[in-house]
């Protein structure tokens, strides 16, 4: 392994909630700002997709510092013409851009049935999942396709070199009397920042997920941050290459964004969005939606031996996780946490003060 196990720290979430919030209102954002992409950030952490939870802050503040990201930016758009809305997010803060243009297509989908939403040229909007979850709470099904311009990190199927970023894919379902399913995922067998996550603790990375410079498989998440660079192979072989091609096509090409059509330019986690946002209420099947949902459920979940289901629904290992979490405090490595701090500090924090609202323990709560 690259380097040596770190320890892991757990931080209750309104600890963390107050120190990821000190450091983007001393950055710059506004109150509300701050309030969504703190939010947005927790939750993955507490839905156990620490990839795409407050380890992002320091990519987001070293980019805002150095131009690459503009914080309390609006949207632009571009088009509006009859369902179909296009904005550009200007490198604004993603999740402040993603929950802007998300709304206005939940509003569209509401009014006339659907809305095709384009956002280009955001900067990195997070845990995709997020934006299904903001329309199925308005009872919209819903469809994201997201491309990423960055380090490419990914190998086409069949190829040896990283090529394009890990391109997620989610779809929310919305359920009558339940909480929604909720599809999402990168199209590379993990995301960057489970990699991440796992070089930071000193782990090995699971087995399947990478290959070194040569084109071998391995397991050793250097592969990714240190040369000479492996990449990430896609998930379900020809089918992740191939729905991470359609994201470069729908996502960034449909929308007159950029696709990753070379190496990396600057420094900006560049995404571009897709969406599809439906009303089963205006389509007029809202009701057989509802219940040959709920029947489909009931079946798949049949025991065949009058034991307790064990088949799970997307969505529901996230909503054990973040159960488990808000109980039990988030885990957050040390390296993670001191990357906090550093940047932090790079905002005016100190040290003291930052520990004072964390409170980071050596054990979860029991
Ligand atoms: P993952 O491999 O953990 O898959 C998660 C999905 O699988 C969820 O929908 C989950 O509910 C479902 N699932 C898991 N186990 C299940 C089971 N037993 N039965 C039924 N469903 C099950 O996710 P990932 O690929 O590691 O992606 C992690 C996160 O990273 C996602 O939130 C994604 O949006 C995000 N991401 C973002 C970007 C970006 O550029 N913004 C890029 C890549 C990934």
């Amino acid at each position: 392994m690259a380097q040596q196990a770190v320890e892991e720290l757990w931080i209750e979430e309104p600890h963390l909630r107050a120190l990821i919030t000190a450091i983007f209102a001393k950055a710059g954002s506004s109150p509300q700002e701050c309030e969504i992409v703190t939010r947005h950030l927790l939750e993955a952490n507490l839905r156990g997709h620490d990839s795409h939870g407050v380890g992002m802050v320091p990519a987001y503040i070293a980019n805002a510092l150095e131009g690459e990201m503009q914080l309390n930016h609006t949207p632009r758009k571009i088009l509006d013409q009859g369902n179909m809305l296009i904005f550009d997010g200007e490198l604004g803060l993603g999740q402040s851009m993603a929950t802007y243009v998300v709304n206005e297509a939940i509003n569209r989908a509401k009014d006339t049935g659907s809305c095709v939403l384009a956002l280009r040229n955001s900067h990195h909007i997070g845990r995709i999942g997020h934006w299904s979850e903001q329309c199925a709470a308005q009872g919209l099904v819903s469809l994201h396709f997201v491309n990423v311009v960055s380090k490419p990190s990914v190998a086409p199927f069949g190829g040896r070199a990283s090529r394009l970023g890990t391109n997620p894919v989610s779809i929310g379902i919305p359920r009558k009397e339940a909480l929604p399913l909720i599809v999402d995922f990168a199209t590379s067998q993990l995301a960057v920042g489970k990699i991440r996550v796992a070089y930071n603790k000193g782990v090995a990375a699971p087995e399947g997920a990478l290959i070194d410079s040569t084109g071998q498989p391995t397991t050793n998440p250097a592969a990714l941050f240190e040369e000479p660079y492996g990449a990430l192979r896609s998930f379900g072989e020809h089918k992740g290459w191939a729905l991470a091609f359609a994201c470069e096509a729908l996502a960034a090409a449909l929308s007159g964004g950029k696709t990753q059509s070379g190496p990396k330019s600057r420094n900006a986690i560049i995404n571009s969005l897709f969406s599809i946002v439906v009303s089963p209420e205006k389509m007029g099947t809202q009701d057989s939606y509802f219940s040959e949902l709920e029947e489909f459920i009931r079946w798949v979940q049949l025991p065949p031996d009058g034991q307790d289901p064990s088949v799970l629904l997307p969505g529901d290992p996230e909503r054990q996780k973040r159960a488990d979490r808000l109980k039990h405090g988030i885990p957050v490595d040390g390296t993670t946490f001191q990357q906090l701090l550093e940047t932090g500090k790079s905002v005016g924090l100190t040290e003291a003060e930052m520990r004072a609202m964390a409170q980071p323990q050596t054990a979860p709560r029991p």
